[in-house]
Parts: structure tokens; C-alpha cells; sequence
């Protein structure tokens, strides 16, 4: 049974697919992940099986593609698997597209297409540390103003990340380019009309992502890849007052199961009244769905 809009009790903003497709795009990445998260390597999990888990969950996805074909040599799956899955099943899944900044003309070809030809909501993950790139530097900035021209919403990793740890070199990727200031500030400075989500808790730099969201409401953070229980007081402070109309339930998945997300952050210390807010509402908002 499709899920109704009306049934719709929260919105998973992080969702890596894991197709057999998306799982070979991986390649020695899969297995360090594992290791590093301390589970075993991921099993291919179909579109039709995802979709089924977040229709019982009364949740929508959002699926996220990711690349660095610039840093590894692998190519990334097609935005088109994103397009075709949101396609098959449209009362559950959210898409977004992908783009490697660094082709230019062809990336901001590509979130044009994203947009007007594969019906996508946004681009991401960009992920800057294995991307390689400042996301602030000029030559990017007519990639944001297309992602701004068809209200696509971006959304950028931020802080340390699973990829690489563990190993000797982080598999070559650098920490540098996830900090959210002035990287991620800056685009949402330059844009006030686009909207921008740091994804993560960025950790080590927290306070940053908290800064941005608390100056411009064109920002907005996503809880996801992180344990909740782990949580830093300061985070689930500000996610409980100040910023509770700026913070995105997501979970990372497979990286974080959703099962235990949930759990732990019904334990935090946060309102009944802000929860929705978090689970559903400022998604919704920010995805500008009916
Ligand atoms: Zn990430």
C-alpha cells in the first residue's frame, strides 16, 4: 500500500542508497567504512526493499547520491538511478542529485537537467573533502546561482567523516575543506534565496554550523550520522530552543540504522511540542512539499 501525505510522520533527509549499483560505486570504501563503523560490509538492500522499510516507518527518504570520480577515479552512479527510483516509488522517496563541481559547464548543465528533466529537489551530498574543493571559491559560484534559479536545495557534508577513518592518510582525503566557516557561510551570504544544509553535526566544528543557522535562516543542519546519545549538550540545546525551526531529522543510513537514531533521540532532553518540528515539519518546510 502506498503511504499517504497525510500519514506522514517524519523525513529522513540522509539516505545513501545501497543498490548493488551504489555499493560497487564504493569500491575499497565500502569495506574501510565497514571496518571503521565496525560492522560488516554493507548487503546490496534494492530500492523496492528501502522503500517498503521507510513506508512501514510512515517516513519519506531522501535519497542522496555522492561522487568524487576527481579524487578516486571512480564514477559515480547515474543521477538518473535517483530520478527512476523517486519514479517507482513517489510516496516515499525524495531524490537528489549529484554534481562533481570541478567539470564547470557540465556540472551546472547537470543540476539544470537535476532540476528540469529528473524532477530532483536538491544537490547532494557534495561532500568537500573527497570532492576537494572550497565550496566559497568564485568559480563555483555559477553552480549555486543555477541550484538557486530552480530552488534546489543543497546540501554539503560537514566535520570529520567516516570515510577514510581509520586508515593510514584517511585514504588521501583532507579534513580542511568540511569546515562550514567560511565555506558553507559564505555561499549562504552570497545566496539568501538559496537553501543550504550543512549536514551532520560537523564536529570539530559544531559551534560553527550553530553560528551559521543562528544568523541566516536560509541554513539549516541535519542530525544525522551521529549517534544521538553522543550528542553534545550545546547541540541538543540549541536543537531544543533557539534553532528548533532549523534542524533536520536524517540518519545517514546505512552508516546509522534509523531503528537506533530514533531511540536515542527520544531519550534527549527536547520538548514534545519541538519534536514534530525536527522529525517533520522543518523539512517539509524547507522541501516546500504540500
Ligand atoms: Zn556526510
Amino acid at each position: 500500500m502506498p503511504l499517504a501525505r497525510a500519514d506522514v510522520v517524519a523525513i529522513d533527509m540522509h539516505v545513501h542508497p545501497q543498490t548493488e549499483e551504489f555499493v560497487a560505486s564504493m569500491g575499497p570504501r565500502a569495506t574501510q567504512m565497514a571496518a571503521y563503523f565496525g560492522r560488516p560490509a554493507d548487503k546490496p538492500v534494492s530500492f523496492a526493499e528501502l522503500a517498503d522499510q521507510y513506508r512501514e516507518r510512515k517516513m519519506l527518504a531522501v535519497l542522496l547520491n555522492t561522487t568524487d570520480v576527481a579524487s578516486s577515479g571512480r564514477r559515480a552512479v547515474s543521477n538518473d538511478v535517483i530520478a527512476q527510483a523517486v519514479k517507482s516509488h513517489p510516496d516515499v522517496f525524495i531524490g537528489f542529485g549529484v554534481i562533481e563541481p570541478q567539470l564547470g559547464h557540465l556540472a551546472r548543465d547537470e543540476i539544470r537537467r537535476c532540476a528540469e528533466e529528473l524532477g530532483l529537489l536538491g544537490i547532494g551530498e557534495l561532500n568537500p573533502g573527497r570532492q576537494a574543493f572550497y565550496p566559497n571559491e568564485e568559480r563555483y559560484y555559477p553552480l549555486w546561482e543555477e541550484a538557486a534559479r530552480h530552488k534546489l536545495v543543497l546540501l554539503f557534508h560537514g566535520g570529520m567523516m567516516g570515510a577514510g577513518a581509520g586508515t593510514p592518510g584517511g585514504l588521501g582525503y583532507k579534513l580542511k575543506y568540511c569546515r562550514p566557516i567560511p565555506y558553507l557561510d559564505d555561499i549562504a551570504a552570497d545566496f539568501p534565496e538559496l537553501n543550504i544544509v550543512g549536514a551532520h553535526p560537523a564536529w570539530p566544528w559544531q559551534e560553527e554550523s550553530l553560528a551559521i543557522a543562528r544568523h541566516k535562516t536560509n541554513f539549516y543542519i541535519d542530525l544525522s550520522g551521529w549517534a544521538p546519545r553522543y550528542f553534545p549538550s550545546q547541540l541538543v540545546q540549541y536543537a531544543g530552543t533557539i534553532l528548533q525551526d532549523r534542524m533536520l531529522f536524517g540518519s545517514d543510513w546505512p552508516v546509522m540504522q534509523v531503528e537506533r537514531w530514533l531511540d536515542e533521540f527520544e531519550r534527549l532532553p527536547i520538548k514534545p511540542d519541538v519534536r514534530p518540528k525536527i522529525m517533520l515539519e522543518n523539512a517539509r518546510h524547507l522541501l516546500q512539499l504540500a
